[in-house]
């Protein structure tokens, strides 16, 4: 059985910057793009290896990997501020 629920991410700014699925329990790492339930900041078509930044204030949320042959955003741990709903 897959369980999983939405998070809201937004940066320590306070700017939200997407929802993605999470499955699993544990803290959030790493964000598959085609997860994404919302995505603010453009992560989607983003090239790898790009480090996207926050709209509101312009640190790096992270930089865009490809794990297991799909782009993922692994996730800049001084950025993020993850909030279950
Ligand atoms: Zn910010």
């Amino acid at each position: 059985m897959k369980t999983g629920k939405i998070i809201d991410i937004e940066c320590r700014c306070g700017t939200m910057l997407f929802r993605y699925f999470k499955a699993g329990k544990g803290r959030l790492i790493k964000c598959m793009i085609n997860r994404l339930t919302e995505d603010f900041v453009g992560l989607k078509g983003a090239a790898t290896f790009s480090r996207p930044l926050c709209p509101g204030c312009g640190r790096e949320l992270g930089i865009i990997m490809m794990i297991h042959g799909q782009p993922a955003l692994k996730l800049n741990q001084g950025t993020i501020k993850s909030i279950r709903i």
